[in-house]
């Protein structure tokens, strides 16, 4: 029979999946590289960050930083306090999250349907401020006892879980074929670890391209924070290692959401916008690849979270984007 014991036993092993419209290349038929799509919401928590909480407690655990009924202490909105809940409640630990108050009401209710304690402290306040998601977190750490925090910025196991689990499926399932991967900058984890693994295992051939929003960090140029979630941080982390990319392709906030519907519409992957996000810049790179080049993009998440952002049309129009991308059935003038 084929029963696991154990959620976490069902991180990673990802599929890869050809992506055909959204890269508005179809006329390219037989001339056209091979881009494949890392979608990463098979992952239990619907993430890529399962991978970064199984692997970031398990250090903690042999480390002795985590014992028997202690608690995990993070600040974080999403992807990697749903990852780090599912390991709490199968590792028997408490599971505290400092959210700051501009998190979603379905954001806030999925990690506490995890079972999360989730303490939600104001955006809007200096992170020296007592009130503020650091200071909070700091304050938890120091009072709760038995408490970790595995700061996913700076801890190394978040790189390397992805050096040592999404990199080399990516090199199995394209029998070492894959000559270009893309993915997007957050914690700089993802990019760092798989990319990383790639070029070494591939004696430096793999090209490593990262995705980031347009303009000065978190701003787009705009002013206004940067409206795609998961990717931009004003500082380097920790966990990115700039010397693995050979390329850092910027994505204006329209062209990621434009890409993130197509995603849904055209090829059935209904993603989050950082996906899209990765796939603007897998699109560039492709435009310069030829028939033999395989190119990996990871998609994050999954796209049930942005159901009243990215894929509301009235939330779209009032941020200036076009509901309908350009470039998709039904539009005209499709390029
Ligand atoms: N997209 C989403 C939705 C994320 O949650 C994250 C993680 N912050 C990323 C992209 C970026 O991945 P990484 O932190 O490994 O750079």
């Amino acid at each position: 029979m084929h029963v696991s014991d154990s959620l976490i036993g069902l991180v990673g092993g990802t599929p890869l999946l050809r992506l055909r419209g959204v890269l508005g290349g179809g006329h390219r038929d037989g001339g056209a590289p091979l881009v494949a799509a890392k979608v990463e919401y098979f992952n239990p928590g619907g993430s890529v960050k399962d991978r970064i909480a199984v692997r970031m407690v398990e250090a903690a655990e042999r480390a002795g930083d985590l014992r028997e009924g202690g608690a995990i202490v993070e600040a974080t909105t999403g992807n990697t306090g749903i990852g780090l809940a599912i390991v709490a409640r199968e590792r028997g630990y408490r599971c505290l999250l400092v959210c700051p108050d501009t998190i979603s009401a379905d954001g806030l209710g999925t990690l506490r349907a995890y079972g999360a304690e989730v303490v939600v402290c104001p955006a809007a306040v200096p992170p020296g401020d007592p009130a503020s998601c650091r200071s909070v977190s700091d304050r938890l750490v120091r009072q709760t006892s038995g408490a970790w925090r595995p700061d996913q910025y700076s801890n190394p196991h978040n790189p390397l879980s992805h050096y040592e689990t999404t990199g080399p499926e990516i090199w199995a399932q394209t029998d070492g074929r894959v000559t270009h991967f893309v993915a997007g900058i957050g914690t700089g984890g993802t990019v760092t670890g798989a990319g990383g693994f790639l070029k070494e295992v591939s004696g430096g051939c793999v090209r490593v391209i990262g995705a980031e929003p347009r303009g000065p960090a978190r701003s787009g140029g705009t002013g206004r924070s940067c409206l795609v979630e998961g990717v931009g941080e004003d500082a380097r982390p920790a966990a990115f290692d700039p010397g693995v990319c050979d390329e850092v392709i910027a994505v204006g906030d329209g062209d990621a959401f434009a890409a993130t519907r197509r995603l849904a519409r055209e090829e059935g992957l209904l993603v989050g916008g950082s996906g899209g996000l990765a796939v603007v810049a897998a699109r560039a790179v492709a435009a310069g690849a030829g028939p033999e080049d395989v190119i990996v993009v990871l998609l994050p998440d999954g796209g049930r979270g942005y159901l009243s952002t990215i894929f509301d049309d009235a939330w779209m129009a009032a941020y200036g984007f076009p509901a309908t991308p350009p470039g998709s059935a039904g539009s005209a003038g499709s390029p």
